[in-house]
């Protein structure tokens, strides 16, 4: 399905990148694993898209750092020519009521999880113009959407990445570059294991489904956005989330 593709996934050694950056390779792409921490576990996904047949090389490069980001991009092309799918999914959060939330909580999770955006998808931009191609997919989340108490800077930064969607989709469209986003419910990954058992069943109550998803019910939606099934779909944000957003 994307046999030929070149796709680079931010902060994929673990979690829903990781799981995204091995459903792109199964279905024969090339898969760049960028990771901002540990080099030996972007390795072991490599050994693991290596095994699918196809290629990938683990590039380090901070999101939220607008030249190793552009570096990120230069290596990418250097290897395989061309950038056919970015998959906008590192993020963090820093959690904290809003009256206690230091300055340093809100910039890092706006620097990383919406800055990053706008960085990553400015730097393969040019490169898809001139091939007249390009699937850009962000990751936001349903909160970006719901709102949710303790999370000012996160819910921000998601809430921004909706609307950099969109305004991506307007600005690329005629240039053959589709930018849709994909809101992930409670998706059991590091990320959420913080959250503790006593929150994640008060959380099942708020899942039509009843259950917390997995990093592969995202990979896959995101497989069908940069996939030509989702040709004709730019600028939409597609939840995955048990039904927890019926917008
Ligand atoms: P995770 O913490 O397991 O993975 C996040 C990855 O991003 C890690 O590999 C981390 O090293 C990387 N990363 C962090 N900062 C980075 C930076 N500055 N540069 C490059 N990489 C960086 O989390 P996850 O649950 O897999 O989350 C992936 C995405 O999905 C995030 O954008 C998150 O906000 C979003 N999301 C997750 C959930 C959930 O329930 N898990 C829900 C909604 C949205």
């Amino acid at each position: 399905m994307l046999k030929g593709q070149t796709a680079i996934v931010t902060g994929a050694s673990r979690g829903i990148g990781r799981a995204t950056a091995l459903e792109l390779a199964r279905n024969g792409a090339n898969v760049v694993v960028n990771y901002a921490g540990s080099a030996a576990k972007a390795e072991e996904v490599i050994l693991e898209i290596k095994a699918l047949g196809v290629d990938g090389i683990a590039i380090q490069a901070d999101v939220a750092n607008s030249e190793q980001v552009q570096a990120m991009v230069k290596q990418t092309i250097e290897a395989f020519g061309r950038v056919d799918i970015l998959v906008n999914n590192a993020g963090i959060t820093r959690d904290n009521l809003l009256m206690r939330m230091k300055e340093e909580e809100w910039d890092s999770v706006i620097n990383t999880n919406l800055k990053g955006v706008f960085n990553c998808a400015k730097a393969v931009s040019r490169q898809m113009m001139k091939q007249r191609y390009g699937r850009i997919i962000n990751v936001a989340s349903v909160v970006g959407v719901l709102g949710n108490a303790g999370q000012a800077n996160y819910v921000a930064a998601k809430a921004g990445v909706i609307g950099l969607t969109k305004t991506m989709a307007r600005e690329l469209a005629n240039r053959n570059i589709h930018v849709n986003a994909v809101a992930p419910g409670f998706i059991e990954t590091d990320m959420t294991d913080e959250l503790g058992e006593e929150t994640k069943s008060q959380l099942l109550n708020q899942i039509p489904l009843a259950a917390l998803g997995k990093p592969e019910n995202i990979a896959h939606a995101i497989r069908f956005l940069a996939s030509s099934d989702a040709d004709y779909m730019t600028g939409q944000t597609l939840h995955v989330d048990g039904g927890m957003v019926m917008p």
